[in-house]
């Protein structure tokens, strides 16, 4: 896969001009603006593309609150309206140092170390970071279904005891926290990944048939829930019988799936530490996002996130535990 879908061109002057949008803010701004925008600003609210830049009256600079003026409906906007960044007063600096550095790290970065890196008080840092999760993630109806090759797989995470919890009795509820992932992944191509309530046979068809196309052919490994989903894809299916210690038969493996998860994984316990169960579906997008676009620079790959961040606070409001006055 050498270009990720929705980046057209070669993008890779982008990183160039990431150093100065993290530390400048106006640069930031002209930063996202033309990510968002790509020369041809637009209102927001109308649409209309007959609109410019407010200046200062005395200096004939730009407004310092970078602010444009709609002539179709009359309104003022700034790059942040319907975006992920609209209700924060956070620097877009600091969202384009996230960004960039969410989308250059393989395992992730903590909010810890946005605070340690920006200044930003640790709970701007980490609705910041949960904003940007949220901007990666990509909609079960708008994404295209997996063809050709497909694994699939499911994996525990989390709710791992730790010595304390061996003292004070709290094992079983630690076991209990436990969750499970999901992931299908095309070979040579794209992941996709949920949380399950629970392995179940109607829950994995229901997932399967949702996002991988009926032409496919399924690899799984010996898990009942996958036995009678598996007959309905054309392709067929292959279960490489892990009960029994087999892992590859020819080409019925499981291998990409399970490295979707090892990645994922060794980010969680490495950069995370852990991952309540409320807050894993972020997790997950934020990982499926960088391995779909695993095919481009990290200019791209941040080019692409800032660009996802439009729209998503037009069509839905996530709930969040943050109450916004603090961000
Ligand atoms: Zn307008």
């Amino acid at each position: 896969m050498a270009k990720h879908r929705g980046v057209a061109q070669d993008k890779s002057e982008i990183v160039a001009k990431l150093p100065a949008a993290c530390t400048d803010e106006r640069k930031a701004v002209e930063f996202v603006e033309e990510q968002r925008w790509n020369g041809k600003p637009e209102c927001p609210l109308c649409g209309s593309a007959d609109v410019y830049q407010m200046r200062d009256s005395k200096t004939g600079q730009r407004s310092t609150r970078f602010l444009w003026v709609c002539r179709g409906c009359g309104k003022q906007f700034t790059v942040r309206k319907g975006t992920v960044f609209e209700d924060s007063r956070i620097p877009l600096k600091h969202w384009c140092f996230a960004f960039w550095s969410a989308c250059s790290s393989k395992k992730g970065v903590s909010a810890l170390q946005i605070k340690r890196e920006t200044g930003l008080s640790y709970k701007s840092a980490l609705f910041l970071m949960h904003r940007i999760r949220f901007a990666m993630a990509d909609d079960v109806e708008t994404q295209p279904k997996l063809t050709g090759t497909v694994e699939a797989d499911e994996t525990y995470v989390g709710g791992k005891p730790r010595h304390s919890d061996y003292v004070r009795g709290l094992v079983q509820e630690k076991r209990k926290n436990k969750s499970v992932v999901m992931a299908m992944v095309q070979r040579g191509g794209e992941v996709r990944t949920l949380p399950l309530t629970r392995v179940g046979g109607s829950e994995i068809k229901g997932i399967l048939l949702e996002r991988v196309d009926p032409s496919a052919r399924l690899v799984t490994d010996d898990e009942w829930a996958y036995r009678k989903v598996g007959r309905m894809f054309e392709g067929g299916h292959d279960r490489i019988r892990h009960s029994r210690h087999v892992y590859v038969r020819g080409d019925v493996y499981t291998n990409t799936v399970e490295g979707f998860f090892s990645i994922f994984k060794r980010g969680i316990n490495g950069v995370y530490h852990s991952v309540s169960k409320r807050h894993l579906h972020r997790y997950l997008a934020e990982f499926e996002f960088r391995y779909n676009a695993r095919g481009i620079d990290d200019g791209a790959r941040t080019a692409l996130a800032i660009k996802k961040a439009e729209g998503k606070r037009l069509t839905y409001r996530e709930p969040t535990a943050i109450p916004r006055k603090d961000v």
